[in-house]
């Protein structure tokens, strides 16, 4: 998702008390953040933030961190926050790819991606949020009792993830390849903003859930 750049977004986020600063030392450090110690649950590529704060407004006893990458997309999602207020909740502007510069060694019990961006040409599977790099990333900050969670309705980026997991240290829990008819994995199920509009399609929505195995940790 890329929206036209908002002149003045940088700003607006860098003053926003939701928004936490890239360079700022949370590191360790988000419980004092928070102010309790309540659970850390992340989405990486949050976009405009629907399905994150759906989730801490249904869970005030866990805190969540949304990541997006470019601030004309996170400034709508700190919009609708100045309308409805969390104080579970916080965002980030950053790259996933420096998510370890941002949470410690096990700080993050989950790990929500959703509609992550294809990269469909080969020369750039590395830049996709399944890859194995990226998976070696969430090994790092994730807890050993941790899950990544995974959605998409590009069968493409949910073939090349499930090959991703098994290649790597993670365990594969489960998977669908039609979410919304599936009783089990679809129970509680949070529509992001682009699962409405390509399930509106007709698009089946994939889902896949991956823990860590001990040894690992
Ligand atoms: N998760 C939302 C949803 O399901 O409605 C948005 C999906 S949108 C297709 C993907 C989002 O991930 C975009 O907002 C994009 O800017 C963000 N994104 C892509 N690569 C990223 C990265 N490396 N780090 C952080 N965010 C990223």
């Amino acid at each position: 998702m890329r929206l036209r750049n908002i002149p003045g977004s940088r700003e607006v986020i860098a003053e926003n008390h939701w928004c936490i600063a890239e360079t700022e030392d949370c590191k360790g450090k988000w419980r004092d953040i928070f102010g309790n110690d309540q659970p850390i649950h992340i989405e990486i590529g949050m976009g405009k933030g629907k399905f994150i704060m759906a989730l801490a407004k249904q869970n005030p006893q866990i805190n969540y961190v949304g990541i997006e990458k470019y601030s004309s997309v996170l400034l709508r999602g700190l919009q609708k926050m100045e309308e409805e207020p969390l104080e579970n909740i916080r965002f980030v502007r950053m790259d996933a790819e420096n998510i370890c510069e941002m949470f410690d060694r096990n700080e993050v019990s989950r790990i929500y991606l959703n509609f992550s961006d294809p990269w469909p040409k080969d020369r750039h599977a590395k830049r996709r949020l399944t890859s194995r790099q990226f998976l070696l990333l969430y090994q790092k900050i994730l807890s050993s009792s941790g899950l990544l969670e995974f959605k998409t309705d590009n069968i493409g980026l949910f073939d090349f993830s499930l090959e991703e997991v098994r290649e790597s240290s993670w365990i594969l829990q489960s998977f669908t390849r039609d979410l919304h008819h599936d009783e089990n994995m679809n129970r509680g199920n949070i529509m992001t903003e682009y699962e409405e509009k390509f399930s509106a399609k007709g698009n089946p929505i994939c889902k896949l859930v991956a823990s860590l195995p001990d040894n690992v940790k």
